[in-house]
Protein backbone atom coordinates (compact mmCIF):
# COMPACT_ATOMS: atom_id res chain seq x y z
CA UNK A 1 0.00 0.00 0.00
CA UNK A 2 1.04 3.77 -0.15
CA UNK A 3 1.72 3.65 3.40
CA UNK A 4 4.03 0.50 3.26
CA UNK A 5 4.20 -2.07 5.73
CA UNK A 6 6.77 -1.79 8.96
CA UNK A 7 10.17 -1.96 7.05
CA UNK A 8 12.70 -5.08 7.49
CA UNK A 9 15.34 -3.71 9.49
CA UNK A 10 17.71 -6.48 8.71
CA UNK A 11 17.94 -4.58 5.22
CA UNK A 12 21.84 -4.50 4.18
CA UNK A 13 23.02 -0.72 4.30
CA UNK A 14 26.99 -1.54 3.97
CA UNK A 15 27.40 0.49 0.13
CA UNK A 16 27.48 3.98 0.67
CA UNK A 17 24.47 5.74 -0.73
CA UNK A 18 23.94 6.62 -3.66
CA UNK A 19 23.35 10.35 -3.76
CA UNK A 20 22.52 10.64 -7.94
CA UNK A 21 19.63 8.37 -7.64
CA UNK A 22 18.38 9.50 -3.88
CA UNK A 23 18.24 13.12 -5.67
CA UNK A 24 15.85 11.51 -7.93
CA UNK A 25 12.85 10.82 -5.37
CA UNK A 26 12.88 14.75 -3.91
CA UNK A 27 10.79 16.97 -7.21
CA UNK A 28 11.86 19.76 -5.55
CA UNK A 29 15.48 19.57 -6.10
CA UNK A 30 14.79 20.35 -10.01
CA UNK A 31 13.68 24.07 -9.11
CA UNK A 32 15.64 26.78 -10.67
CA UNK A 33 15.52 29.70 -8.44
CA UNK A 34 16.61 32.88 -9.80
CA UNK A 35 17.30 30.96 -13.28
CA UNK A 36 19.57 28.77 -11.53
CA UNK A 37 19.42 25.17 -10.11
CA UNK A 38 18.28 24.95 -6.51
CA UNK A 39 20.90 24.52 -3.91
CA UNK A 40 19.63 23.89 -0.71
CA UNK A 41 21.38 23.99 2.29
CA UNK A 42 18.99 24.82 4.55
CA UNK A 43 17.97 21.25 5.93
CA UNK A 44 18.54 22.42 9.49
CA UNK A 45 15.57 24.28 9.39
CA UNK A 46 13.40 22.00 7.01
CA UNK A 47 14.70 19.15 4.97
CA UNK A 48 12.72 18.38 1.25
CA UNK A 49 10.15 15.47 0.78
CA UNK A 50 10.87 12.26 -0.88
CA UNK A 51 7.90 11.39 -3.71
CA UNK A 52 6.77 8.34 -1.18
CA UNK A 53 6.39 11.10 1.80
CA UNK A 54 4.02 13.34 -0.74
CA UNK A 55 2.52 9.87 -2.24
CA UNK A 56 1.23 8.84 1.01
CA UNK A 57 -0.38 12.57 2.19
CA UNK A 58 -1.96 12.82 -0.91
CA UNK A 59 -3.07 8.79 -1.00
CA UNK A 60 -4.12 9.31 2.21
CA UNK A 61 -6.19 12.42 1.34
CA UNK A 62 -7.57 10.59 -1.80
CA UNK A 63 -8.40 7.66 -0.48
CA UNK A 64 -8.95 7.47 2.78
CA UNK A 65 -9.70 10.63 4.30
CA UNK A 66 -12.24 10.30 7.96
CA UNK A 67 -11.56 11.49 10.96
CA UNK A 68 -9.73 8.85 13.36
CA UNK A 69 -10.86 6.65 16.26
CA UNK A 70 -14.60 7.59 16.38
CA UNK A 71 -16.44 6.32 13.17
CA UNK A 72 -17.41 2.89 12.33
CA UNK A 73 -17.79 3.54 8.96
CA UNK A 74 -14.96 1.92 6.69
CA UNK A 75 -13.04 5.23 6.12
CA UNK A 76 -12.50 6.18 9.47
CA UNK A 77 -11.31 2.73 10.30
CA UNK A 78 -8.77 2.96 7.36
CA UNK A 79 -7.73 6.51 8.66
CA UNK A 80 -7.52 4.94 11.63
CA UNK A 81 -5.41 2.21 10.50
CA UNK A 82 -3.11 4.43 8.74
CA UNK A 83 -2.41 6.78 11.65
CA UNK A 84 -1.86 4.11 14.28
CA UNK A 85 0.67 2.55 11.27
CA UNK A 86 2.89 5.79 11.73
CA UNK A 87 2.79 4.98 15.54
CA UNK A 88 4.65 1.65 14.89
CA UNK A 89 7.07 3.43 12.35
CA UNK A 90 7.69 6.05 14.33
CA UNK A 91 8.25 3.44 17.15
CA UNK A 92 10.55 1.21 15.33
CA UNK A 93 12.60 4.11 14.28
CA UNK A 94 13.72 5.28 17.44
CA UNK A 95 13.36 2.05 19.15
CA UNK A 96 10.78 2.60 21.55
CA UNK A 97 9.46 -0.35 23.43
CA UNK A 98 5.98 0.18 22.97
CA UNK A 99 3.44 2.39 20.77
CA UNK A 100 2.00 3.17 23.69
CA UNK A 101 5.03 5.71 24.47
CA UNK A 102 4.67 7.07 21.51
CA UNK A 103 2.86 10.24 21.93
CA UNK A 104 2.20 12.67 18.59
CA UNK A 105 2.38 16.32 19.22
CA UNK A 106 2.55 18.92 16.26
CA UNK A 107 6.63 19.12 16.65
CA UNK A 108 9.43 19.17 19.51
CA UNK A 109 8.68 22.37 20.87
CA UNK A 110 4.91 20.74 21.81
CA UNK A 111 6.05 17.92 22.87
CA UNK A 112 8.72 19.80 25.32
CA UNK A 113 6.16 22.01 26.37
CA UNK A 114 4.16 19.00 26.79
CA UNK A 115 6.89 17.30 29.25
CA UNK A 116 7.27 20.84 31.00
CA UNK A 117 3.37 21.34 31.37
CA UNK A 118 2.42 18.18 32.71
CA UNK A 119 5.88 16.38 34.35
CA UNK A 120 6.88 19.60 35.45
CA UNK A 121 3.80 21.22 36.85
CA UNK A 122 3.10 18.05 38.86
CA UNK A 123 6.09 17.25 39.92
CA UNK A 124 8.61 19.94 40.66
CA UNK A 125 8.77 22.25 43.69
CA UNK A 126 10.63 25.28 44.62
CA UNK A 127 14.13 24.74 45.31
CA UNK A 128 14.29 21.85 42.59
CA UNK A 129 17.25 22.60 39.55
CA UNK A 130 16.60 22.31 36.04
CA UNK A 131 20.15 21.42 34.05
CA UNK A 132 19.72 22.87 30.27
CA UNK A 133 23.25 23.09 28.17
CA UNK A 134 24.76 26.26 26.47
CA UNK A 135 24.23 25.53 22.98
CA UNK A 136 20.34 24.56 23.31
CA UNK A 137 17.49 25.81 20.82
CA UNK A 138 15.08 27.99 22.44
CA UNK A 139 12.65 25.50 22.24
CA UNK A 140 14.40 23.56 25.26
CA UNK A 141 15.13 26.65 27.02
CA UNK A 142 11.87 29.05 27.26
CA UNK A 143 9.72 26.14 28.90
CA UNK A 144 11.63 25.56 31.45
CA UNK A 145 12.24 29.59 32.15
CA UNK A 146 8.11 29.94 32.07
CA UNK A 147 8.06 26.76 34.48
CA UNK A 148 10.92 27.78 36.79
CA UNK A 149 9.26 31.64 36.91
CA UNK A 150 5.78 29.51 37.88
CA UNK A 151 7.06 27.32 40.27
CA UNK A 152 10.23 28.94 41.86
CA UNK A 153 12.90 26.46 40.39
CA UNK A 154 16.55 27.29 39.10
CA UNK A 155 17.72 26.91 35.71
CA UNK A 156 21.21 26.20 35.44
CA UNK A 157 23.31 25.93 32.54
CA UNK A 158 25.88 23.35 31.07
CA UNK A 159 29.01 25.41 29.66
CA UNK A 160 30.41 24.63 26.16
CA UNK A 161 33.96 25.00 25.38
CA UNK A 162 35.50 27.52 22.22
CA UNK A 163 34.86 24.73 20.14
CA UNK A 164 31.50 23.85 21.14
CA UNK A 165 31.88 21.36 23.05
CA UNK A 166 29.75 20.75 26.03
CA UNK A 167 32.06 20.95 29.43
CA UNK A 168 31.26 17.08 30.75
CA UNK A 169 33.33 18.15 34.13
CA UNK A 170 31.27 21.47 34.85
CA UNK A 171 28.16 19.19 33.86
CA UNK A 172 29.54 16.75 36.38
CA UNK A 173 29.80 19.27 39.09
CA UNK A 174 26.48 20.91 38.75
CA UNK A 175 24.76 17.44 39.09
CA UNK A 176 23.21 17.61 42.48
CA UNK A 177 20.19 15.95 44.86
CA UNK A 178 18.15 19.21 43.95
CA UNK A 179 18.84 18.25 40.06
CA UNK A 180 15.54 17.73 39.54
CA UNK A 181 15.27 17.56 35.41
CA UNK A 182 18.61 17.16 32.52
CA UNK A 183 17.41 18.92 29.22
CA UNK A 184 19.71 18.63 26.45
CA UNK A 185 20.14 18.31 22.59
CA UNK A 186 21.22 15.40 20.68
CA UNK A 187 22.45 17.55 17.94
CA UNK A 188 22.75 21.34 18.41
CA UNK A 189 21.57 23.43 15.55
CA UNK A 190 23.60 26.34 15.65
CA UNK A 191 27.16 24.65 15.77
CA UNK A 192 26.69 20.93 14.64
CA UNK A 193 27.95 19.18 17.75
CA UNK A 194 26.54 15.56 18.48
CA UNK A 195 26.16 15.21 22.39
CA UNK A 196 26.97 12.27 24.23
CA UNK A 197 23.89 11.49 25.46
CA UNK A 198 23.99 8.21 26.78
CA UNK A 199 27.01 9.59 29.26
CA UNK A 200 24.63 12.54 29.98
CA UNK A 201 21.54 10.50 30.76
CA UNK A 202 23.61 7.80 32.82
CA UNK A 203 25.51 10.61 35.29
CA UNK A 204 22.14 12.04 35.15
CA UNK A 205 20.67 8.94 36.98
CA UNK A 206 23.34 8.87 39.48
CA UNK A 207 21.41 12.02 41.02
CA UNK A 208 18.04 10.20 39.98
CA UNK A 209 16.94 13.14 37.79
CA UNK A 210 14.56 12.56 34.82
CA UNK A 211 16.12 13.74 31.25
CA UNK A 212 14.87 14.97 27.74
CA UNK A 213 16.39 14.77 24.94
CA UNK A 214 15.90 17.42 22.24
CA UNK A 215 16.49 14.92 19.44
CA UNK A 216 14.99 17.67 16.26
CA UNK A 217 18.35 17.94 14.90
CA UNK A 218 19.59 13.75 16.57
CA UNK A 219 16.92 11.30 14.49
CA UNK A 220 17.63 12.61 11.06
CA UNK A 221 21.33 12.24 10.96
CA UNK A 222 22.11 9.83 13.95
CA UNK A 223 20.59 6.29 14.60
CA UNK A 224 18.69 7.03 17.76
CA UNK A 225 17.70 3.96 20.35
CA UNK A 226 15.85 5.13 23.21
CA UNK A 227 16.58 2.22 24.91
CA UNK A 228 20.25 2.83 24.28
CA UNK A 229 20.40 5.84 25.52
CA UNK A 230 18.32 5.38 28.37
CA UNK A 231 16.73 8.90 28.50
CA UNK A 232 13.03 9.29 30.10
CA UNK A 233 12.34 11.56 27.24
CA UNK A 234 13.04 12.32 23.25
CA UNK A 235 11.65 14.64 21.31
CA UNK A 236 11.42 15.25 17.53
CA UNK A 237 9.98 16.88 14.55
CA UNK A 238 8.26 15.24 11.53
CA UNK A 239 9.58 18.31 9.33
CA UNK A 240 13.46 17.18 9.53
CA UNK A 241 13.16 13.55 9.36
CA UNK A 242 11.68 14.19 5.37
CA UNK A 243 8.64 14.33 6.70
CA UNK A 244 5.82 17.21 6.78
CA UNK A 245 5.20 19.92 9.34
CA UNK A 246 2.47 19.93 11.72
CA UNK A 247 3.58 16.62 13.05
CA UNK A 248 6.23 15.28 15.86
CA UNK A 249 6.60 12.89 18.34
CA UNK A 250 6.84 12.85 22.49
CA UNK A 251 8.50 9.55 23.58
CA UNK A 252 8.19 8.85 27.18
CA UNK A 253 8.77 6.06 29.39
CA UNK A 254 5.59 4.54 29.82
CA UNK A 255 6.07 4.88 34.02
CA UNK A 256 6.16 7.84 33.78
CA UNK A 257 3.93 8.89 31.02
CA UNK A 258 1.25 7.08 33.13
CA UNK A 259 2.28 9.39 36.19
CA UNK A 260 1.62 12.19 34.42
CA UNK A 261 -1.46 14.46 34.15
CA UNK A 262 -2.89 15.10 31.13
CA UNK A 263 -1.93 18.70 29.38
CA UNK A 264 -4.45 19.75 27.20
CA UNK A 265 -8.58 18.62 27.50
CA UNK A 266 -10.78 17.99 24.80
CA UNK A 267 -11.83 14.90 22.92
CA UNK A 268 -10.07 11.96 21.70
CA UNK A 269 -8.13 12.14 25.36
CA UNK A 270 -11.03 11.04 27.48
CA UNK A 271 -12.72 7.61 28.67
CA UNK A 272 -16.20 8.87 30.10
CA UNK A 273 -17.14 12.61 30.73
CA UNK A 274 -19.86 14.18 32.61
CA UNK A 275 -19.78 17.00 34.20
CA UNK A 276 -19.47 15.35 38.12
CA UNK A 277 -16.52 13.56 36.69
CA UNK A 278 -14.57 13.19 33.82
CA UNK A 279 -12.06 9.84 33.44
CA UNK A 280 -9.10 10.15 30.74
CA UNK A 281 -8.19 7.65 27.91
CA UNK A 282 -4.95 5.19 28.07
CA UNK A 283 -1.60 5.94 27.04
CA UNK A 284 -0.95 7.56 24.22
CA UNK A 285 -3.98 8.83 24.03
CA UNK A 286 -4.40 10.41 27.18
CA UNK A 287 -1.94 13.01 25.75
CA UNK A 288 -3.44 13.73 22.04
CA UNK A 289 -6.66 16.11 22.84
CA UNK A 290 -8.07 16.82 19.39
CA UNK A 291 -8.41 15.85 15.93
CA UNK A 292 -4.57 15.45 15.09
CA UNK A 293 -2.74 16.36 11.43
CA UNK A 294 -3.89 13.08 10.26
CA UNK A 295 -2.65 13.01 7.03
CA UNK A 296 0.50 14.59 7.94
CA UNK A 297 1.10 11.94 11.07
CA UNK A 298 0.48 8.85 7.95
CA UNK A 299 3.06 10.80 5.74
CA UNK A 300 5.80 11.12 8.85
CA UNK A 301 5.48 8.00 9.40
CA UNK A 302 6.24 6.75 5.47
CA UNK A 303 9.13 8.93 6.14
CA UNK A 304 10.54 7.76 9.40
CA UNK A 305 9.87 4.60 7.02
CA UNK A 306 11.95 5.97 4.29
CA UNK A 307 14.81 7.14 6.79
CA UNK A 308 14.89 3.16 7.81
CA UNK A 309 15.33 1.96 4.51
CA UNK A 310 17.38 4.46 3.53
CA UNK A 311 19.66 3.71 6.62
CA UNK A 312 20.77 6.82 8.88
CA UNK A 313 24.30 6.13 9.54
CA UNK A 314 24.32 6.14 5.52
CA UNK A 315 23.00 9.27 5.52
CA UNK A 316 25.23 10.59 8.59
CA UNK A 317 28.16 8.89 7.01
CA UNK A 318 27.92 11.30 3.45
CA UNK A 319 27.15 14.19 6.19
CA UNK A 320 30.33 13.95 7.55
CA UNK A 321 32.25 13.47 4.15
CA UNK A 322 30.85 16.69 2.66
CA UNK A 323 30.82 19.08 6.37
CA UNK A 324 34.57 18.18 6.47
CA UNK A 325 34.80 18.76 2.05
CA UNK A 326 32.63 21.80 2.86
CA UNK A 327 35.21 23.14 5.89
CA UNK A 328 38.22 22.01 4.12
CA UNK A 329 36.96 24.03 1.21
CA UNK A 330 35.87 27.11 2.83
CA UNK A 331 38.71 27.61 5.15
CA UNK A 332 41.27 27.55 1.91
CA UNK A 333 39.30 29.41 -0.24
CA UNK A 334 38.60 32.22 2.57
CA UNK A 335 41.01 32.00 4.96
CA UNK A 336 39.68 35.00 7.29
CA UNK A 337 36.01 32.64 7.46
CA UNK A 338 35.27 31.91 11.42
CA UNK A 339 33.39 28.77 11.62
CA UNK A 340 31.51 29.23 14.84
CA UNK A 341 31.34 25.22 16.91
CA UNK A 342 34.12 23.06 15.58
CA UNK A 343 33.39 19.76 17.38
CA UNK A 344 34.99 16.64 16.25
CA UNK A 345 32.77 14.50 14.73
CA UNK A 346 30.00 17.23 14.77
CA UNK A 347 26.58 16.74 12.36
CA UNK A 348 26.09 18.34 8.88
CA UNK A 349 25.91 22.03 9.91
CA UNK A 350 28.45 25.06 9.09
CA UNK A 351 27.70 28.06 11.12
CA UNK A 352 30.29 30.86 10.06
CA UNK A 353 31.11 34.52 9.93
CA UNK A 354 32.88 36.36 7.50
CA UNK A 355 34.85 39.88 8.63
CA UNK A 356 33.25 43.08 6.69
CA UNK A 357 30.08 40.49 5.61
CA UNK A 358 27.04 40.86 7.39
CA UNK A 359 25.20 37.65 7.29
CA UNK A 360 21.93 38.56 6.65
CA UNK A 361 23.68 40.40 3.33
CA UNK A 362 25.40 37.03 2.20
CA UNK A 363 22.45 35.50 2.58
CA UNK A 364 20.41 37.57 0.42
CA UNK A 365 22.71 37.78 -2.15
CA UNK A 366 23.86 33.91 -2.58
CA UNK A 367 20.18 33.27 -2.92
CA UNK A 368 20.51 35.49 -6.06
CA UNK A 369 22.58 32.49 -7.44
CA UNK A 370 19.88 29.65 -6.33
CA UNK A 371 21.67 29.16 -2.56
CA UNK A 372 19.37 28.79 -0.34
CA UNK A 373 21.06 29.27 3.41
CA UNK A 374 19.74 30.29 6.89
CA UNK A 375 21.41 33.60 8.50
CA UNK A 376 20.31 35.12 11.81
CA UNK A 377 20.43 33.97 15.29
CA UNK A 378 19.32 30.46 14.44
CA UNK A 379 16.64 30.23 17.35
CA UNK A 380 19.86 29.79 19.84
CA UNK A 381 20.88 33.16 20.65
CA UNK A 382 22.56 32.50 24.05
CA UNK A 383 25.22 30.38 22.05
CA UNK A 384 25.70 32.39 19.60
CA UNK A 385 26.24 35.66 22.22
CA UNK A 386 28.70 33.27 24.07
CA UNK A 387 30.98 32.89 20.63
CA UNK A 388 30.58 36.92 20.85
CA UNK A 389 27.75 36.94 17.53
CA UNK A 390 24.48 37.84 16.78
CA UNK A 391 24.05 36.00 13.53
CA UNK A 392 25.90 33.57 11.53
CA UNK A 393 24.87 32.14 7.65
CA UNK A 394 24.40 28.34 8.25
CA UNK A 395 25.00 25.61 5.85
CA UNK A 396 23.20 22.15 6.59
CA UNK A 397 23.44 19.20 4.60
CA UNK A 398 20.87 16.55 3.85
CA UNK A 399 21.21 13.05 2.31
CA UNK A 400 20.89 14.58 -1.54
CA UNK A 401 23.61 16.92 -1.33
CA UNK A 402 26.38 16.76 -3.14
CA UNK A 403 30.29 17.69 -3.12
CA UNK A 404 29.12 19.66 -6.41
CA UNK A 405 26.53 21.96 -4.70
CA UNK A 406 29.43 22.61 -1.47
CA UNK A 407 31.69 23.61 -4.54
CA UNK A 408 28.97 25.40 -5.78
CA UNK A 409 28.00 27.26 -2.34
CA UNK A 410 32.16 28.30 -1.90
CA UNK A 411 32.20 29.92 -5.26
CA UNK A 412 29.09 31.71 -4.49
CA UNK A 413 30.24 32.74 -1.97
CA UNK A 414 33.22 34.09 -2.80
CA UNK A 415 31.55 36.12 -5.04
CA UNK A 416 28.97 37.93 -2.84
CA UNK A 417 32.11 38.58 -0.96
CA UNK A 418 33.35 40.63 -3.22
CA UNK A 419 30.30 41.66 -3.95
CA UNK A 420 30.41 42.87 -0.30
CA UNK A 421 33.57 44.41 -0.63
N1 LIG B 1 15.29 21.83 18.85
C1 LIG B 1 16.21 21.93 17.90
C2 LIG B 1 17.62 21.51 18.19
C3 LIG B 1 15.85 22.43 16.65
O1 LIG B 1 16.77 22.55 15.69
C4 LIG B 1 14.50 22.80 16.42
C5 LIG B 1 14.09 23.39 15.11
O2 LIG B 1 14.83 24.10 14.48
C6 LIG B 1 13.59 22.67 17.45
C7 LIG B 1 14.01 22.17 18.66
C8 LIG B 1 12.15 23.04 17.29
O3 LIG B 1 11.54 22.22 16.38
P1 LIG B 1 10.06 22.56 15.85
O4 LIG B 1 10.10 23.98 15.40
O5 LIG B 1 9.88 21.60 14.72
O6 LIG B 1 9.13 22.34 16.98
Amino acid sequence: SEYAAVVNTSVSHEAPLNVAQLRQEFPILSREINGRPLVYLDNAATCQKPEVVLRAQDHFLRHSNANIHRGLHTLSQEATDAFEHARRQLQQLINAPSEREIIFTRGTTEAINLVAQSWGRSQLQAGDEILVSMMEHHANIVPWQMLAEEKGLTLKVIPVDEQGVLDMAAYQALLSDRTRLVAVAHVSNALGTVNPVHEITRLAKTVDAVVLIDGAQGVPHVAVDVQQIGADFYALSGHKIYGPTGMGVLYGREALLEAMPPWQGGGEMIDQVSFEKTTYAGLPHKFEAGTPAIAEGVAMGRAAQWLMETGVERIGAWEHQLTRYATDQLKSTLPDIRIIGEAPGKAGVISFVLPHAHAQDIGLLIDQLGVAIRTGHHCAMPVLHHFGVNATARASFAAYNTKEEVDFFVESLVKVREMLA
